[in-house]
């Protein structure tokens, strides 16, 4: 075995394999049969356009000329920024937050770990619910922690039963991810309201347990209005999210933490979380998108064209014979494969030309997920492909 690279960074890069194999027959196919012949459902990278706000703002803030534009700030960001993001939570989570309460990060990537550092001691044990974001494990164990994953219902809402059973002296703290990825599913009211009733019922002075909201989804939904969260019910929550989805703009990296004024010790874990912004390498989120957002924080990309895409696909699919919750909010399908070997039916989508990531890559073997933050010709293009890999399937049984 090599030596060049330290020996667990070599182990998650060979259990990651998989996937980067997924990609690597994509690349192939692209090469071969030029972009514009497959069809990359394989990525969740948002698609829509940034809406006329966020372009407004970016006009405004690259005509300004005041001094320090772009040179260092405090490492929780600018003053202003936070307190338009403040404003924008309070009436997303119904809840008031003051600027002081928000820590600008790069992304809800860099939000997660330097959330995750500031409260894992090692060995500690983060519970996430499986299907899960594959990138959690890695955030998890970065921190010196240890993922526990539970498999949620037949409808992929949290199983209350199993989260309890997964709670030992050694748990920290737990994700959850709403609407979420990979599955599309909305968490509902009555589950929230009992995940917040349970964890209150373990939390301890002498040993607390967080709640950490990955939330960079949340107005992505659709036919609903308001997308359910335990954060007002839990005092010990954390959200942690982005504008990578809301305004499509994830190449920019402007995320935040948000610690509310129920949080224990909130003035230690604000310090906390400020001084991991540095020293994890962030040292503050990106000077130019701080600015954007202190003018545009509740700004929204145009979520029905997610819809309109999520309808057209998810109308196919079930009409071709394919099982499947239709997502009520993010950007991905999560059908069952109809091989039991997710694998084999990825593969046989291969051959329709069509990308798409096997279940298990998320904690979910016999499912895949399908991004649908596409162009709508994509998904037109892929149909009969998803038509003819179904028939396929069932010509082997
Ligand atoms: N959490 C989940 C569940 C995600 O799907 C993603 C991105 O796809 C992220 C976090 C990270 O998003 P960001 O671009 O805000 O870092």
């Amino acid at each position: 075995m090599s030596n060049a690279v330290a020996q667990k960074v070599l182990a998650d890069m060979q259990a990651a394999s998989f996937i980067r194999e997924m990609f690597e027959k994509g690349r192939r196919l692209k090469a071969e049969l030029g972009e514009d012949n497959v069809c990359d459902f394989s990525l969740g990278n948002p698609n829509a356009e940034p809406p006329q706000a966020f372009f407004d703002a970016l006009a405004a803030v690259a005509a300004e000329r005041k001094a320090p534009l772009h040179r260092y700030m405090p490492n929780a960001g600018f003053d202003e920024t936070r307190a338009a993001v403040a404003r924008f939570v309070s009436r997303e989570y119904r809840l008031a937050f003051d600027a002081a309460s928000i820590i600008l990060t790069s992304g809800a990537a860099g939000g997660m770990n330097v959330a995750l550092h500031a409260i894992c001691n090692p060995g500690d044990e983060v519970i996430a619910l499986a299907p899960f974001f594959p990138e959690y494990r890695f955030y998890i164990e970065q921190a010196g922690g240890r993922m526990v994953l539970v498999q949620t219902d037949a409808e992929f809402q949290p199983d209350l039963a199993a989260v309890e059973a997964a709670l030992t002296p050694r748990t920290r703290a737990m994700i959850i991810n709403t609407p979420n990825n990979p599955t599309g599913v909305v968490y509902t009211e009555e589950k929230c309201r009992e995940l917040a009733a349970l964890l209150a019922r373990h939390d301890r002075p002498e040993r607390p347990l967080y709640l950490l909201c990955d939330d960079p989804y949340r107005r992505i939904i659709y036919g609903l209005d308001w997308c359910p969260t335990p954060v007002p019910h839990y005092p010990r929550s954390i959200v942690v999210s982005s504008y990578s989805k809301d305004v499509s703009i994830p190449g920019e990296r402007a995320g935040y933490i948000a610690v509310p004024q129920s949080v224990p010790d909130r003035g230690l874990l604000l310090g906390a979380l400020t001084m991991l912004n540095r020293t994890l390498g962030f040292v503050n989120a990106a000077a130019l998108g701080q600015r954007v957002i202190a003018r545009c924080a509740d700004a929204l990309c145009d979520v029905g064209f997610y819809q309109t895409n999520r309808d057209l696909l998810c109308g196919a699919l079930c009409e071709y014979g394919y099982e499947l919750t239709t997502p009520r909010g993010a950007l991905y399908a999560f059908p069952r494969t109809p091989l039991a070997d997710d694998v084999a039916f990825v593969d046989l989508l291969l051959k329709q030309r069509i990308l798409v990531v096997p279940g298990r890559g998320f904690g979910a073997p016999g499912y895949m997920r399908i991004a649908f933050c596409v162009e709508r010709k994509v998904i037109q293009r892929a149909l009969p492909g998803f038509k003819a890999a179904i028939e396929a399937a069932r010509a082997r049984d």
